[in-house]
């Protein structure tokens, strides 16, 4: 296992705790190691598991809406209202 895939799983467990953590405060700090250290390593976090804008883990329902609109599907992000798109293209649509 090289440094890189170490980082990768590391930033998957933050970002795992976070989706855990109540306190929203504690719940950011491991979105922001998490992506310091993704940013260190280059490597791509998944963009549906956290807002970009403020740091806060998307999770359905508490701190998400999800909404389809032609062609794409929107997350919202209820922490600060930032919209992101998300085409819905044949191939790589889930
Ligand atoms: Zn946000």
């Amino acid at each position: 296992m090289d440094a890189r895939e170490i980082a990768k799983e590391r930033c998957e467990k933050l970002i795992k705790l976070a989706g855990a953590e109540k306190d929203a405060r504690l719940s950011k700090r491991y979105i922001t190691l998490a992506r310091k250290i993704a940013m260190r390593h280059q490597i791509s976090l998944g963009s549906k598991s956290f807002c970009r804008r403020c740091g806060t883990v998307w999770v359905p329902g508490r701190t998400l809406r999800v909404r389809r609109s032609k062609g794409a599907t929107l997350y919202i992000c209820l922490a600060c209202n930032y919209v992101r798109r998300f085409p819905i293209s044949g191939k790589n649509s889930r």
